[in-house]
């Protein structure tokens, strides 16, 4: 059997990231995946490859897409997104539990990582259709999130994963790790299964990145609590928690919000897992233009709390919530121009209608008259004499309601109407491993375990509550370029000290 100094569980962003890094450490690579060829690229591969990152203006989104035209940058308000913006926001959203290093890490490496991954041959292109409307004569990104991975998800996946293939990374698909070879002196391999056979196969470093626990029924209602076990899994069926089972089996520390979770508005009738048909075109997030309802009719959360980027990772969480775990997002004809792509796919469950009244009756589960009287007591709420502006938090908000709309509220009169049936899709979990500034996992009685390594969403202490858009990407990518390059050095240093075969 062929030899190898790393191996990395997970061919997703940061398994492949990882990759990458520790091959031009000089280590020579195994990625392992339990998916089939068909299926790789696990969550990374559902994603729109929305990417956020710090940058001080066009000229170094330049330096990231160099094909930006001078007719593009004319019409574009880019503005910037500073590491202070990237920090307070990740800080806000989470509660300022995100760890200190780690998130430090994570945006002061934002900008020189997707330069890495552009040198690997990956592609970025501004993010137009998602997060940016027009002002005036001009395109303003507003939220943070100007750069998507041209192509989203498949893209970005295939990109990375031919970048590994060049550099002689060798990447096993069908091959699940079961179990880390462990001694004192630390990890020294994995045992894996593939083609129906458990083989071991030895390595100086492991880097974990095999995602999180949200496809994993069982311990999303251990973990997450009651009724998470019915929400539906947005991404792939193969992150189960067995990286994390792993690495605690042998001492690692469990670290961060193990409660909680990235969900969204899904679609009602999507499937249990995803379907890489559809990609992420389930999920529903144009609600701050709208309101949702639940099957009382009534409002349940504040729809324009915020931007979309910094509400929509906990809602699906609110949506869960309510009886049935469903809701119905409303829109008029003000509005269903701003609606995302996501709205008009084919297998979306929507009703139109020519009145509220007509449109109560459709609304499936929803007592109608509560529907009606709620649509009435919110038009009546809301201050028209604000400006409505989808670029900034325009305030235009209700008042005297049990729960307030604080931005983007129009009043709900003007046919056509539509409604779109949601309920939670899972994304990621929370929770995972305790990893330091280079990646390394953590015992439980302090230190770092040698040998292993971690990056993705399996590393706990990030992501606390809910999360800004776009940053599971980045964080995939900057902690799996350190997983790699650690396990690179560590790799060579144990090579050198181990005895001559
Ligand atoms: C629908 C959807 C849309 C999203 N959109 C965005 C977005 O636009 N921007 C963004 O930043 N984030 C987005 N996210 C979140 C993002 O996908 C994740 O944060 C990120 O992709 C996680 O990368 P990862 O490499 O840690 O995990 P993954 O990409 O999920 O890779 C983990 C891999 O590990 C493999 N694996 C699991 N167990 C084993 C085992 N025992 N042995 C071997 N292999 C194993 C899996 O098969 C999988 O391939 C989205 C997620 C979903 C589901």
């Amino acid at each position: 059997m062929e030899s190898f100094d790393v191996i990395v569980v997970g061919a997703g962003n940061a398994g492949l990231c990882a990759a990458l890094a520790a091959s031009e450490g000089g280590a020579r690579v195994l990625v392992l995946d339990v998916a089939p060829e068909s299926e790789r690229g696990g969550n990374s591969r559902f994603t729109a490859g929305a990417m956020r990152v710090a940058y001080r203006g066009v000229e170094d989104l330049r330096e990231l897409m160099p094909d930006l035209a001078e007719s593009e940058i004319a019409r574009t308000d880019f503005g910037a997104y500073t590491e202070g913006d990237f920090l307070d926001d990740l800080g806000r959203v989470t509660e300022y539990r995100s760890d200190p290093e780690l998130s430090e890490l994570l945006v002061k490496r934002s900008f020189e990582t997707l330069r890495w991954m552009r040198s690997k041959g990956v592609r970025f292109a501004p993010m137009y259709g998602r997060q940016a409307f027009k002002s005036g004569d001009r395109m303003r990104f507003w939220g943070g999130l100007t750069v998507e991975a041209w192509g989203g998800g498949p893209v970005l996946i295939d990109s990375l994963v031919r970048a590994a293939e060049r550099s002689g990374v060798a990447i096993w698909y069908g091959a699940r790790a079961m179990r880390l070879v462990a001694a004192d002196a630390g990890v020294q391999g994995v045992e894996l299964r593939r083609n129906g056979i458990t083989v071991t196969v030895p390595a100086s470093a492991v880097v974990l990145a095999s995602g999180g626990f949200e496809a994993n029924a069982e311990w999303r209602t251990r973990y997450l609590g009651p009724g998470w076990d019915l929400a539906r899994v947005r991404g792939t069926r193969f992150n189960t928690g067995a990286g994390i089972a792993m690495a605690l089996a042998i001492g690692a520390s469990p670290c961060g919000n193990w409660s909680g979770c990235h969900a969204v508005g899904w679609d009602r009738n999507a499937p249990e897992f995803g379907d890489l048909e559809v990609g992420d075109g389930f999920q529903k997030h144009s609600y701050p233009f709208g309101i949702m309802v639940n099957a009382s009719g009534k409002r349940f959360i504040d729809e324009g709390a915020d931007f979309r980027n910094y509400t929509y990772a906990k809602y699906g969480r609110a949506i869960l919530a309510q009886p049935q775990q469903f809701a119905w997002q409303i829109f008029d004809a003000k509005v269903t121009h701003l609606l995302r792509d996501e709205y008009r796919i084919r297998r979306v469950t929507k009703v139109r209608a020519d009145t509220l009244e007509a449109l109560a009756v459709k609304l499936d589960d929803v007592d109608a008259a509560g529907f009606l009287r709620e649509v009435a007591a919110y038009n009546a709420a809301v201050r028209q004499h604000i400006a409505f502006d989808p670029t900034v938090r325009d305030g235009r908000r209700t008042e005297g309601l049990a729960i307030d709309k604080s931005n983007w509220a129009n009043t709900i009169d003007t046919p056509p109407f539509e409604a779109y049936a949601v309920t939670c899709g899972i994304t990621f979990t929370f929770g995972g491993l305790r990893i330091d500034a280079h990646a390394a996992v953590q015992s439980v009685d302090g230190g770092p375990i040698a040998g292993l390594f971690a990056a993705g969403e399996l590393v706990g202490g990030l992501f606390y509550f809910n999360y800004p858009g776009g940053s599971g990407l980045t964080s995939g990518a900057v902690f799996g370029r350190i997983a790699g390059t650690s396990a690179a050095q560590i790799a060579a240093q144990r090579g050198a000290s181990r005895p001559p075969a």
